[in-house]
């Protein structure tokens, strides 16, 4: 190697770029950090090698709550004589969100997290908004809940971003919600200076790089505007990544229309918020207006549609909004499913269903096209929406990575030209046997070390849980 700290990692194939090469060692150094190629046979017999597998950069998984995880599966089925939707569902995730102790969504936070590693996501963020106690108190150290999560995020070996969220009222002129008691902080001022405590709490952590902060008003709903704004120019003084939900649900296009003459994404781009360092997450009911206001912003849009077809919010019109200019990005939101895969295929089929159409988003006619742009939306697309140098093999990015197994059932038999189509339209979990973050191996044969604890653990917060409800 050209520097004697430099760790070489090589397999059948390496997915460089746009394409995938044998007979190439990637290159990293000791601060897990990825410093180049090579094809020097010398390098190629010193690298650790992984037989039968195909490397890639690992996932970013761009927006999560963990703390849902606790819910998978409890909710589906009818809770009243009426119809079932998103606001229903949004009153028993409340419930369980409200039992759960400081611990619990820290063991909660863990089984989320070790499920992502096992499906090659190395970097998450994390939407989080449980804040106060259930009642509403705060609580002595107002980053206890979040701090909870970090630590679980470090203790499993993800890479997160923790995306604070400012949450203030239930809507306009709508009565207060006690089950939101947990969410409130109930103006900018105190939420910028409890931003900036767990800056500096999370600057103290020991694994540099491994965590960091982002900003992320909840929602038009849950904000009057002059707070909303305020925490948005904050994100931007202080050059933080700017998240927030936006146009997921037609009610929530009425309420603003309601209290603002204005649609969400029309209110957001009146007032300056859609830029580079913006992420919409959803951005299902927009207009075509609107989606030429996200590409001039240069936004990211963040889909989850594994979450969105479970929540029964609409299609993201990812053909409109990627001929527009905004990039795409993956988040498991409410994590009823955890596989970036299956949110980049169902990107693809929930147009194809709507349309009767086959390769609505592929934009030039060679088979790995499509898949290449979809895998790029749960890599790079997602780097860049977190402010993270991840999500590529690139010299100076981090060595995050995922190994996959070539004759796993569900992708054996492809060829390197359609391997990523095989991977993005037909891989299952079980073909990914190494992960690693930072040139550390987390992952190893398909299992974490930490595998039997955090699930148990996870378990006995689920009896109590649901034992109580
Ligand atoms: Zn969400």
């Amino acid at each position: 190697m050209k520097d004697t700290l430099e760790t070489g990692w090589t397999a059948d194939l390496v997915w460089i770029g746009a394409k995938f090469e044998s007979g190439v060692a990637l290159l990293t150094d000791a601060s897990g950090r990825v410093t180049g190629f090579s094809r020097n046979p010398n390098d190629l017999a010193s690298a650790t090698r992984f037989p039968n597998r195909a490397i890639l950069p690992g996932l970013v998984n761009v927006h999560s709550h963990s703390f849902q995880r606790a819910i998978r599966a409890r909710t589906e089925h009818r809770t009243s004589a009426t119809t079932d939707t998103f606001w229903t569902w949004r009153e028993a995730m409340y419930r369980a969100a409200n039992l759960l102790s400081p611990e619990d969504v820290y063991h909660v936070a863990r089984m989320a997290f070790l499920e992502m590693l096992l499906s090659g996501i190395t970097t998450v963020g994390e939407f989080h908004y449980l804040h106060n106690e259930p009642d509403g108190t705060r609580y002595q150290d107002p980053n206890l809940l979040p701090m909870q999560v970090i630590r679980a995020a470090e203790n499993v070996g993800l890479r997160i971003a923790l995306l604070r969220a400012a949450y203030a009222r239930a809507g306009w002129k709508k009565p207060e919600n006690r089950g939101q008691a947990r969410f409130i902080t109930p103006n900018a001022e105190t939420f910028i200076s409890d931003t900036e405590a767990l800056r500096s709490a999370v600057s103290k952590l020991s694994a540099a790089g491994g965590a960091w902060i982002g900003v992320a008003p909840h929602s038009i709903r849950s904000l009057p505007l002059e707070y909303l704004l305020r925490a948005a120019e904050y994100a931007r003084a202080e050059d933080l990544p700017l998240h927030m939900h936006a146009a997921e649900q037609p009610e929530e296009v009425e309420q603003c229309l309601e209290e603002h003459g204005l649609r969400p994404i029309e209110l957001l781009d009146k007032h300056g918020v859609l830029d580079e360092r913006f992420t919409a997450i959803h951005a299902i009911h927009v207009n075509g207006d609107e989606i030429a206001s996200l590409g001039r912003g240069k936004v990211h849009v963040c889909a989850c549609p594994t979450s969105e077809r479970n929540l029964g919010d609409g299609v993201v019109p990812a053909d409109r909004l990627m001929n527009s200019g905004p990039r795409i990005c993956f988040g498991s939101d409410s994590n009823i499913q955890i596989n970036l895969f299956e949110d980049a295929r169902e990107l693809e089929y929930h147009l194809r269903m709507q349309k009767l159409q086959r390769a609505v988003l592929a934009t030039e006619s060679e088979e790995t096209r499509l898949a290449e742009r979809l895998f790029q939306s749960a890599t790079l697309r997602g780097a860049e929406a977190l402010g993270v140098p991840v999500g590529e093999f690139e010299p100076g990015k981090a060595a995050d990575f995922f190994a996959v197994d070539l004759d796993d059932p569900s992708i054996a038999g492809s060829e390197p030209k359609s391997l990523l189509s095989n991977l993005v339209f037909s891989l299952e979990r079980t073909a990914i046997r190494d992960v690693f973050v930072g040139g550390r191996q987390i992952v190893e044969e398909g299992r974490h070390p930490r595998q039997v604890e955090i699930v148990n653990e996870f378990k006995n917060v689920q009896r109590r849980l649901w034992g109580q409800l």
